[in-house]
């Protein structure tokens, strides 16, 4: 379902993703890559599934190996990690839009589903992380007492939201994914949780300042148009970029 991003993607959706919230970048890689899905089928796809197909889409436009950065917490080294993308690609969960799933937690009935693109955004716009994440919890769950009358999800005791947190998780694995790391410098051991949108982002910016280089450099070179630069192979671009001097 997914295809690798031409250099005219990357080159588009850097454009158009400038300014925007992390939600929104995302859904332009997944529409690029996707270019007969229905905009409602992407928006629909549960987070966890959005990342997957992220890292697929990533993995066939730049590779297998991916890194990712942080900074030591403790002594504040620049750190780099190996990420294992094919344990994260072969790993269990779904590939579309999943139907709300009814759960017992104590004395509650909860109905629980993950987020999608559509949660997100609303989310996104919320002023402060608290208030996103609690409209998020609000979007994905429902909870009735046993003598059926509906509770607001925020007066759920802990025991209760904590359940039906396993359940959105067990529903979505890749809504959270985290890596026990260590700085090799301080020994400092921290979980590492990988924003996937973020990311590809990064990549995409630095793909792109790259790609506007070598459209640069071939276009004052031989005078070809930007289309005709950004449809070679990256293999014929280098070779005519190793003769532009
Ligand atoms: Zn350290």
């Amino acid at each position: 379902m997914w295809r690798g991003l031409s250099g005219a993607d990357v080159l588009r959706i850097w454009e158009a993703g400038h300014g925007q919230h992390s939600g929104a970048r995302a859904l332009l890689v997944l529409a690029a890559a996707a270019p007969t899905a229905a905009p409602e089928a992407l928006e629909r796809l549960p987070l966890g599934a959005r990342d997957r197909a992220l890292l697929t889409i990533r993995a066939a436009t730049l590779g297998e190996r991916l890194n990712a950065f942080a900074d030591c917490p403790a002594c504040a080294a620049a750190l780099e990690f190996p990420i294992d993308v094919d344990a994260l690609l072969t790993g269990r969960g779904p590939d579309e839009a999943v139907e709300p799933l009814a759960i017992r937690a104590g004395g509650y009935h909860l109905t629980v589903r993950p987020p999608d693109s559509r949660d997100l955004a609303a989310a996104e716009r919320c002023a402060d992380a608290a208030t996103a994440e609690a409209l998020l919890f609000a979007a994905c769950v429902t909870a009735t007492g046993e003598d059926g009358h509906s509770i607001p999800v925020a007066a759920l005791p802990d025991m209760a939201r904590a359940a039906a947190s396993d359940a959105i998780l067990a529903l979505d694995p890749l809504t959270d994914v985290s890596f026990d790391v260590a700085c090799p410098g301080c020994g400092f051991g921290w979980s590492l949780a990988l924003d996937v949108p973020a990311l590809l982002w990064d990549e995409i910016g630095h793909h792109a300042s790259r790609l506007v280089g070598e459209v640069a450099l071939l276009a004052r070179a031989y005078g070809w148009s930007e289309r005709d630069i950004l449809e070679m192979s990256p293999t014929r671009r280098q070779s005519y970029l190793a003769w532009a001097g």
